[in-house]
């Protein structure tokens, strides 16, 4: 099962091929092509997860910018509503992206990450706040 941090949910959303390493990058697509919306996924907290695996920042179960990474996580899983151990399917980590995370609250918990001055993860959650709300509801 593909092993999840909480903030790599907006990421993975974002992502389109920058990265650590080429095998980062090679990992990181392969992953993000296999998810669909019924792919079951599982919560990791304060622990690499699947798309840490090649990361060249990797030590172990760590990350060199351990500090950084930990506060990410634990902001994102609170506006999220969840926690290590829990599984769910990617269909649902984008819904509570959606509804759960506001743009101020992007800005303010993505804050220390180097990415977000490219505007690409911002735009991401535009679009899928916009396509959401216009969703006809059954
Ligand atoms: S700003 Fe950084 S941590 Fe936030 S979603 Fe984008 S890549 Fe992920």
């Amino acid at each position: 099962m593909i092993k999840f941090r909480p903030h790599h949910f907006l990421c993975t959303l974002s992502f389109e091929g920058k990265g650590y390493s080429p095998e980062f990058v090679k990992n990181y697509f392969e992953i993000k092509n296999s998810l669909t919306p019924e792919t079951v996924i599982e919560i990791v907290l304060d622990t690499a997860d699947s798309i840490c695996q090649p990361c060249p920042n990797r030590q172990g179960l760590r990350c060199a910018t351990e500090e950084k990474v930990l506060a990410l996580d634990a902001n994102h899983a609170k506006i999220l509503g969840v926690s290590g151990g829990e599984q769910l399917s990617w269909g649902e980590a984008l819904d509570k992206i959606a509804t759960k995370m506001t743009l101020e609250d992007f800005h303010r918990v993505c804050a220390p990450c180097g990415w977000k001055e490219l505007g690409v993860c911002e735009k991401t959650l535009r679009d899928l706040k916009n396509r959401t709300s216009t969703k006809p509801r059954k």
